[in-house]
């Protein structure tokens, strides 16, 4: 008889200089699914979920969904969230349990939620399960890239599994991956042992892109080492700093087949070696100014290439738990007059609802974002064209989470000049949701053709690189007022161990 197998996905990315409660409506909003129902909406898409239901096919396990949910990035989970949540899951488990043994547990997590009640929600989450299964049950998680890794995750799984990309296309395949170990485990086949190594360093995420330097090194090295028979996972985490919570930061975790001390000195050698190149992982950020010259050359035909310069703004990354409603990108494309510049996106409700209050093809005057909090601009005053009105809802074509429906929530592109005149246009696609936009269909779902455009402007961090870099002359990464930025000193660490490199330069790692 096949092995019985729960399978679930409770995850987020909290950042906790957000004013943003995550609440369970905002669970709900991104996509909660419960039982059955899981399988059609994720089989196939590039997602944990869609290798886990895969990678049970593939290993003969039978899946039982319980639930999916994750919520965009934001500031602390609720108490009431968290506690609704984990009862779906504990309950979902008990029932399972209600009709026969279950022979493991397949769990996609982030690794860096942060609720009300508990600094390590992912933690609180392994070990809600645990509690629930019993400790002979083998727990196997994936994690996001951006993981704050913790010893207490790690003391309540059998085996953790990081994501080796970012952008991170490889959701799928660790989903598959966590499959393969836990049907080793449940035949008894493996004895996973694991070793977590924190150097005191608390990069951003700019320049953790897994195909260039650093990051490329280390995961190249992670690899090597997985050759070993000896060895299950070798998992390199970045971390996620504006958790601000004390296991924030860089990680590497090495997982062997009962073999601890081969575990500690794999995990001593990457991350010293990481360690070691840290400096790499700084800058990569351009200059409004230096911004304002790549304008001038491209307006003059001197930015060489073909396809759109696109310009994202680091500072208001809705999935770094910015509020996404800076208008920041739009001011400066005004500013500098760029003609054919394309933005998404500002979330910005009221704006919506007053688009959506006139006929396309009217214009209305707007204060445009900037309304969540004093952190991320003031209102940009700007006259509107009502080009279109949407439901905001596509389907990512990938890379990226191919496969994957996104909800914007009502939504609105205006053509926005400044309110004197005098400016051409930039089509900005104003939503009610805040997302990041990672895929072309953001704008071919509203009638923009991306490739067409001498500018786009988007808000992110480096996922957007899978589907835009491509089709792009040249990537800049600028950053405006927020709280998702490179720049760490903008924020208040409260929680964060210390010293630790770059907020602290003496740090050391002995
Ligand atoms: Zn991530």
């Amino acid at each position: 008889m096949s092995p019985r197998v729960a399978a679930a996905q409770i995850s987020h990315e909290t950042n906790r200089f957000s004013v943003v409660l995550t609440d369970y409506a905002a669970f709900e909003a991104s996509g909660l699914s419960v039982g059955e129902a899981i399988r059609p909406s994720l089989w196939g898409s590039n997602s944990e979920f869609g290798g886990f239901l895969a990678g049970a096919e593939r290993h003969g396990l039978d899946l039982r969904p319980i639930v999916a949910v994750w919520a965009t990035p934001s500031g602390l989970v609720t108490a009431e969230a968290i506690g609704r949540l984990t009862d779906l899951l504990v309950g979902g488990l008990e029932r399972a349990l209600a009709d026969g043994p279950l022979d493991g547990v397949l769990l996609a997590l982030h690794g860096a939620m942060v609720t009300e009640t508990d600094h390590d929600g992912d933690a609180g989450l392994l070990e809600a399960v645990r509690r629930a299964v019993g400790p002979a049950v083998p727990i196997v998680a994936t994690l996001d890239l951006h993981a704050n890794v913790s010893k207490r995750m790690v003391a309540a799984a059998d085996l953790l599994v990081g994501f080796d990309t970012y952008p991170h296309v490889d959701m799928a395949e660790r989903g598959e991956e966590a499959c393969a170990h836990l049907a080793r485990l449940i035949r008894g086949e493996v004895r996973p042992t694991a070793a977590l190594r924190k150097p005191p360093m608390l990069p951003t995420s700019q320049r953790m892109l897994t195909d260039r330097m650093p990051m490329r090194r280390l995961v190249e090295r992670a690899h090597a080492m997985e050759e070993d028979p000896r060895v299950v996972n070798v998992t390199v985490s970045g971390g996620f700093p504006p958790a601000d919570v004390p296991e924030a930061g860089f990680s590497v975790l090495v997982t062997t087949d009962d073999d601890p001390a081969l575990a500690a000195e794999l995990a001593e050698a990457l991350a010293r070696e990481a360690w070691d190149l840290r400096h790499g992982f700084l800058g990569g950020v351009t200059g409004w100014a230096e911004a304002v010259a790549l304008i001038r050359d491209l307006g003059r035909g001197e930015l060489p290439g073909s396809g759109p310069l696109v310009l994202v703004d680091i500072a208001d990354n809705p999935w770094t738990g910015g509020p996404g409603d800076s208008a920041e990108l739009v001011r400066f494309l005004l500013a500098n007059k760029v003609a054919g510049a394309a933005v998404a996106l500002v979330k910005d409700p009221e704006t919506v609802a007053q688009a959506r209050a006139v006929d396309p093809g009217a214009t209305i005057e707007v204060r445009l974002g900037g309304k969540t909090d004093a952190l991320h601009g003031e209102p940009l005053p700007v006259r509107a064209y009502v080009r279109l009105v949407s439901d905001g809802r596509y389907v990512n074509e990938g890379p990226m989470l191919a496969g994957v429906g996104v909800d914007l929530g009502p939504s609105a592109v205006l053509h926005c000049t400044s309110p004197e005149g005098g400016t051409p246009p930039v089509e900005t696609l104003v939503t009610s949701r805040a997302e990041t936009p990672i895929d072309l269909n953001v704008f071919r779902s509203h009638g923009i053709e991306p490739t067409r455009r001498t500018v786009l402007g988007l808000k992110g961090k480096g996922h957007f690189r899978a589907s835009f870099e491509p089709i792009s002359r040249r990537v800049a990464l600028v950053e405006g007022p927020g709280i998702t930025g490179a720049d760490l000193s903008r924020l208040a660490f409260r929680h964060v161990r210390r010293p630790i490199w770059p907020l602290d330069p003496e740090a050391a790692y002995p």
